[in-house]
């Protein structure tokens, strides 16, 4: 019997999980494919966004700024990477111009700090890549960058260091409540019993929603398609580049990554609810944003392009944080497209200290450890430090992934690590083996096998990126 059950495992259910765990409570997290962070936390920007976007008085305003402030200290615990590099919307025009002053005052209401319109000759001395047309630009300093996967994973891996359990393959299929107790059935037979469900379910939260007998959560599905330029063009531009938002979205951006690489998109189009696909017209959109944006981007460089989905509320368009009109005990995060991943931690902080508290004691976990050790990436170390690894254990004297130079013992961990890798993209997603330049090409059978012998799952039932992704049909005679 679990005190609250978390039905998602995304950035929105990792950091609620964690922050159930500062407390007394028993907890799980369910999430239905093999690892987390698979959904919308997966695949987009990785934006920490100042927060002038969103009108005064809503939640994505609210939860943005409290979110961007937290972030800093947020990911220095979980020993996650962020940089505060600072963004740009760009201006092409009188009228564009006259939209960023709109912003500007919008984001002062909404506690926006340091932001300033800047003319052309600051503009280009401050990017010096950036298109001749650009006339000007609203300079956000507190804009920053994080990886989404990376702080989902490290939340989740701490919040079960701290005591959590995680149900991966588990999708909520049925869910009763008797006596005061939820049962959330998966479609595999396997279930779990507790006080209080929160519904972190991303684009499936409509439909867990329903299933718990909820039939208020309408939730929409809008894709957005990436393109994704080496770290040899790293440093093509300093800050995050914004075109003036439209009524789909913030528009394409031109970005650095935390890793150094370069990102273009996303587009905004209405899609299917589990279709990830590219397509020739995203990628063509992505380019001429960017062209616009930009001299010379160097698309040459592209190493691959990829889509991620917003799930964004139907009738609401603002985040959905509050408990269920018709089931008790039922608390929905819903609607959680952009600003969601910046706004996680003060989401979550929100959700158990004023919803669950409502429900259950919050009485301290004296035993709660915040801290989650950064991953040492070997090629980060100096050439002592190095040694001094290899010495303790050679694993970490074989380099797997030559690309982005990740030793056989950063896999090792990223296997048994909390919450351990058991499948090729999980193992990419922690260690960045399969990340580079061949994409994977050189390094995924090394990768497998690695991944087989440490779980002990037969090679041939390894996969890219769980369920039928198998690399191996059977062996040759
Ligand atoms: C293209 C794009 C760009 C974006 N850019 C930014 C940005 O730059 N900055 C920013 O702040 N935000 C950005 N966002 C928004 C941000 O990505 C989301 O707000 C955030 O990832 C939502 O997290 P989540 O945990 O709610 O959803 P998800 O990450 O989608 O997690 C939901 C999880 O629930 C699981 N699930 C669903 N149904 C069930 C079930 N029945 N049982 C068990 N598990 C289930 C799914 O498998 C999934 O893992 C962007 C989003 C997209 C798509």
């Amino acid at each position: 019997m679990y005190d609250v059950i978390v039905i998602g495992g995304g950035v929105i259910g990792g950091a609620v999980m964690r922050e159930l765990t500062k407390y007394r409570l028993r907890v799980c997290l369910v999430e239905k494919e093999d690892d987390v962070a698979m959904g919308a936390s997966k695949a987009n920007s990785g934006i920490v966004h100042a927060g002038f976007d969103a009108p005064e008085g809503t939640n994505k305003a609210k939860f943005n700024v409290l979110g961007n402030r937290m972030m800093e200290g947020y990911a220095a615990e979980l020993g996650v990477k962020f940089a505060r590099i600072g963004s740009l919307v760009l201006a092409f025009s009188e009228e564009d111009m006259r939209l960023l002053s709109v912003l500007e005052a919008r984001g002062v209401r909404n506690g926006v700090e340091g932001l300033s319109v800047i003319g052309q000759a600051e503009l280009r001395a401050m990017e010096p890549n950036v298109s001749r047309n650009a006339v000007g630009a609203l300079y956000a300093p507190t804009g920053g960058i994080v990886c989404p996967y990376e702080l989902t994973i490290a939340a989740i891996g701490n919040a079960m260091d701290n005591g959590a359990d995680l149900y991966t393959g588990f999708e909520a299929a049925s869910i009763t409540k008797a006596n005061g107790v939820f049962t959330v059935k998966a479609a595999s037979g396997k279930e779990v019993q507790g006080k209080l469900i929160i519904n972190c379910a991303g684009l499936g939260a409509g439909h867990v929603a329903a299933l718990a007998g909820d039939d208020g959560i309408k939730i929409g599905a809008r894709i957005g398609e990436y393109i994704l330029l080496d770290r040899e063009s790293g440093g093509f531009v300093r800050h995050t580049l914004f075109t003036t938002p439209t009524k789909k979205g913030k528009g394409i951006l031109v970005s650095p990554t935390v890793d150094g690489n370069i990102l273009l998109g996303p587009t905004a189009e209405e899609a299917e609810e589990g279709n990830t696909d590219t397509t020739a017209a995203g990628m063509a959109a992505v380019t001429a944003s960017a062209a616009r944006m930009c001299e010379n981007v160097p698309l040459f460089n592209t190493i691959t392009s990829f889509a991620g989905v917003r799930a964004y509320s139907h009738d609401r368009h603002d985040f959905i944080i509050e408990e269920s009109a018709a089931v008790e005990g039922l608390i929905h995060i819903a609607g959680i497209e952009s600003p969601g991943l910046t706004s996680a931690p003060a989401i979550a902080k929100f959700a158990v200290e004023e919803l669950v508290s409502k429900h259950l004691p919050l009485r301290k976990n004296e035993n709660f450890s915040g801290r989650r050790a950064p991953d040492a990436f070997f090629k980060q170390l100096s050439a002592e430090e190095k040694n001094e690894l290899i010495a303790r254990d050679p694993a970490y004297g074989r380099i797997v992934c030559r690309c982005e130079q990740i030793t056989e013992g950063e896999i090792v961990r990223a296997v048994h690590e909390n919450p351990p890798a058991c499948n090729i993209d999980a193992v990419k997603r922690r260690t960045r083996a399969g990340m580079g330049r061949c994409q994977g090409g050189f390094c995924q059978p090394s990768v497998a096998e690695i991944i087989a012998r440490e779980t002990g799952i037969p090679l041939e039932q390894v996969t890219k990126s769980g369920k039928a992704s198998r690399l191996l049909m059977g062996r040759s005679k």
